[in-house]
């Protein structure tokens, strides 16, 4: 009774000074260094860095909430993050506090007792920049570090916050000014050094990772992924042996790709920083490299002297790649025992859909098997250490063939975790197909800071066709990495579901597109608790304790890439608004609001009074440039509005919103560098056919 009552004296007093919480107390709360995180296991109370532990495994030592009350989860509190796009972050907690992103890489401090706002940080990236944005507004978090909070913002700054007030203390432009890059992933801190790489290889840009001193926000060291121009000096030493791989093409006038735009891992032990990079640009290799070659560094891991920014030694997944097979995909690092011998690994399961066990001292291959179904390759070759393309899914000829998997990957950004308790990666995986085709007139002249993929338009118009809802399949998959193979899924009515969370209550935690938000036996899959959010989830949940008390926190709001497959019918956002939400749940927790309602009402469109010829131009136009966020054939789920649902008074305000940026604002650019106000007329004249096409219910309704 004693103990109890003493329990629950600290408890109050603890609850009192972080309702105070003064500058000087969250700074206090923000003295995260190296030492910390590289024993994180010590305070397993707290979420200490991106994926906990240095490691990024995903894991929480926590076992208060396990199989004996996860029945009885509800909601602790939760924050609305007055967003209606993309919530990708995971939160970082660290006594009480949490830091998180939401949109538009606004920052937040909350009382992770209560959900309240502590402070908010907003850097008011301007809502043009969206344009250059593949795959929405989003942002996957912050680094906390000596009273510091880190943010990499869309439109390419770092910017150091004082944790105690949300106020700037250094902000540096790490794209030198130069679109269409953007930063959506979290930056680490590495022996004080802030490590931040950005996107954008599907609109041109060169891709490189960059570390800035923590206390000032000097340019330690750069790393570029791709060489530039010929005619010019390499930058650093490894540059001279990527450019023997790169023959013809003149990729550096569009800048070559390998952005390095989400996983990284450290080892301290060793000394070393992993960082994924991703595909090239344009996409299709026939036009970047006609030659042939690998095109270093490509779709690769790099292990990175953190001191130096200096290449260890690296390794491709994907050589030459043309498929938008990145493999920026979430690193992990893990010690296991492997035919016999203990071996220090790193696994990254990265789209190309081979599930890869490297040595992370060498980067020697371990294993390589795949983890989906697929036909771009037909095995993998231990002898070089590569996957074995199938020729027949060769598109050189300009001929398009249905590939998988797609840009989309087998599995994306979104975190798989790792159970040292049961030895298996958990991974949110979706099968998805594509059409992949070849520009036969692709130029590298592109419209600035625009989509060039070099694959050919004209197959996206009717993308819809290949994201038919039974084509679109997602599953949550335990994958053992010592055997290379699947221990048990679970189905999910549809793809682009929300990152892992493994617990060592034996629980695994994910949310999904379809709003529910469950925890499943770490060991045989069953579902063992699930809740209806109303929201579609992509996020991965995090688990912290306070007072004694275990958390389960998860953002939820729906969004992202949108190519290969805008349209999932069981996705939660076809009946509820997207109002995003920060949800923190707990034993004997209350029930989850719902959004509201959607109106799914399509407005009586006018009669269709346009030639066949101008709604054709329309739907070209519309695919070229609208496509992107408001999904191909003018049928999304996703990111931006679908435009069958508009009113006729926004339909008849096109020109002032595509050509004079009425709702810039609102993140929807001004278009008028690439369309005028005759395509404008067609693609309006088009979005009355496809509102229509809906009313006649010749294409799937979003209700
Ligand atoms: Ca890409």
């Amino acid at each position: 009774m004693l103990r109890m009552l003493s329990g629950l004296v600290l408890g109050l007093v603890v609850s009192w000074s972080a309702l105070a919480a003064t500058p000087e107390d969250l700074r206090k709360a923000a003295a995260v260094d190296g030492a910390r995180i590289s024993k994180a296991d010590s305070e397993p109370g707290n979420w200490l860095s991106n994926g906990r532990t240095y490691s990024e495994q995903r894991f929480s030592p926590l076992k208060a909430i396990n199989a004996s009350n996860v029945g009885t989860l509800g909601l602790a509190w939760a924050n609305d993050m007055d967003s209606t796009r993309g919530l990708e972050a995971t939160p970082i907690v660290i006594d009480g506090v949490m830091y998180l992103t939401g949109t538009w890489s606004i920052v937040h401090a909350v009382d992770a007792r209560t959900g309240k706002t502590l402070w908010t940080f907003d850097p008011e990236v301007p809502g043009q920049w969206a344009r250059y944005a593949c795959c929405d507004v989003v942002n996957r978090g912050v680094a906390v570090w000596e009273g510091k909070v880190y943010v990499g913002t869309l439109d390419g700054r770092l910017i150091a916050l004082d944790a105690g007030t949300g106020k700037p203390i250094w902000s540096v432009d790490t794209i030198d000014g130069k679109a269409p890059y953007t930063i959506t992933g979290a930056p680490r801190v590495v022996k004080g050094k802030v490590i931040i790489g950005n996107g954008g290889a599907e609109l041109g840009v060169r891709g490189f990772i960059t570390a800035y001193d923590a206390t000032t926000g000097k340019q330690a060291w750069r790393f570029y992924t791709v060489p530039g121009d010929p005619a010019k000096p390499f930058e650093h030493p490894e540059m001279a042996a990527a450019a023997k791989t790169w023959k013809g093409g003149e990729w550096w006038k569009i800048g070559g790709g390998g952005t390095a735009w989400d996983g990284m891992a450290y080892d301290p032990d060793l000394n070393l920083l992993y960082v994924g990079t991703g595909n090239g640009s344009p996409w299709i290799r026939y036009l970047r490299s006609p030659g042939g070659g690998d095109n270093l560094y490509l779709s690769s891991i790099l292990a990175i002297d953190p001191d130096t920014g200096r290449l260890k030694w690296h390794y491709q997944t994907t050589p030459g790649d043309t498929w938008d097979f990145t493999a920026t995909q979430p690193i992990m690092l893990a010690d296991m025992k492997i035919d016999g011998r203990d071996r220090k690994v790193l696994m990254q399961a990265p789209k190309n859909g081979f599930f890869y066990v490297l040595d992370r001292a060498t980067g020697e291959v371990v294993s390589a098997k795949p983890y989906i179904g697929m036909n771009w390759a037909t095995g993998f070759d231990m002898k070089t250490g590569r996957p074995i393309e199938n020729p027949e899914m060769n598109f050189k000829d300009g001929k398009m063939k249905v590939i998988k998997p797609s840009p989309a990957g087998g599995h994306n950004w979104h975190p798989m975790s790792f159970s040292p308790d049961t030895g298996l990666v958990y991974i949110p995986i979706h099968e998805i197909s594509f059409p992949y085709s070849y520009d036969t007139h692709h130029s590298y002249k592109q419209v600035p800071g625009w989509w060039n993929l070099g694959i050919d338009m004209d197959h996206l118009t009717d993308l819809t066709a290949y994201a038919d809802p039974d084509k679109l399949s997602g599953y949550l998959l335990a994958w053992d990495p010592v055997k290379q193979e699947a221990r048990w899924t679970v189905e999910y009515p549809g793809a682009r579901n929300g990152g892992t969370l493994a617990t060592a209550g034996n629980l695994v935690f994910m949310g999904a597109a379809d709003g529910t938000f469950s925890a499943f036996n770490a060991t045989t899959g069953e579902r063992v608790w699930t809740v209806q959010t109303g929201l579609g989830i992509i996020a991965p949940p995090v688990s912290y304790e306070l007072d004694g008390e275990q958390y389960v926190a998860v953002m939820a709001g729906y969004g992202g890439g949108v190519i290969a497959g805008a349209y999932d019918p069981a996705s939660a956002i076809s009946k509820y608004l997207n109002e995003g939400k920060l949800l923190t749940f707990k034993v004997g927790g209350g029930p989850v609001p719902k959004p509201t309602v959607r109106d799914n009402t399509i407005p009586e469109p006018p009669p269709m009074t346009a030639s066949a010829e101008t709604v054709a131009h329309g739907a070209k136009a519309f695919t070229k440039v609208c496509g992107f966020c408001h999904g191909f054939g003018a049928v999304s789920s996703l990111v931006a509005p679908d435009l069958r649902h508009i009113s006729n008074e926004t339909r008849d305000n096109l020109e002032e919103i595509v050509l004079h940026g009425a709702l810039a604002g609102r993140g929807m650019p001004n278009f008028s560098d690439m369309l005028n106000a005759d395509d404008v007329a067609a693609i309006r004249a088009y979005l009355i056919k496809r509102t229509h096409d809906l009313r006649d219910k010749t294409l799937p309704p979003t209700n």
